[in-house]
């Protein structure tokens, strides 16, 4: 059996051949772990605004292995994880505004509640004010308007064709 290579951020090895490592390389799993690995050193963002600056390691890239490791002047990490990486922190920072955008164009109860009473001269917070607010004869402003009740002259003016 030959040579074994041993990826220490996953965890795992394989038959040291240059196709094998550079697959397992660029494989989602390893960049993951990889990521996974580092983020618990610095956070994503400072590592890509670092590695962007620096040159890929040719050495690195070609073969898997650099003798100067974690000292090395040159990245590690390919262009292909880089961009990786700066694909995940834009949606991690998108997912994060969107969340804060909704939350701050949400109206509070409070802004409902006096609203309601405003719009219907009832008061939701009491029982009356729920029982006319609700009530299926009311026409309920607040509802869209596929879900309010339809006058019923809409349907007078309705000519019935037959299906089928
Ligand atoms: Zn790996
Ligand atoms: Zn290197």
């Amino acid at each position: 059996m030959g040579r074994r290579y041993i990826c220490e951020y996953c965890d795992r090895s394989f038959v040291d051949e240059l196709s094998a490592r550079q697959k397992h390389l660029r494989s989602i799993q390893h960049i993951r772990k990889k990521q996974a690995y580092y983020s618990s050193i610095r956070d994503l963002k400072t590592l890509v605004e670092e590695e962007s600056k620096k040159e890929t390691c040719g050495r690195f890239q070609r073969t898997g292995e650099c003798t100067f490791g974690e000292i090395c002047v040159h990245s590690h990490y390919s262009p292909f994880e880089l961009e990786t990486f700066r694909r995940q922190l834009a949606e991690k920072e998108k997912s994060t505004c969107d969340v804060k955008t909704i939350a701050n164009n949400l109206p509070s109860v409070e802004d409902w509640l006096a609203k309601v009473k405003k719009q219907t001269g009832t008061d939701p917070k009491t029982t009356d004010g729920l029982d006319s607010f609700y009530s299926p004869e009311a026409s309920n402003p607040f509802l869209p308007v596929s879900l309010q009740k339809p006058p019923l002259e809409i349907f007078s003016s309705v000519s019935l064709t037959d299906w089928g």
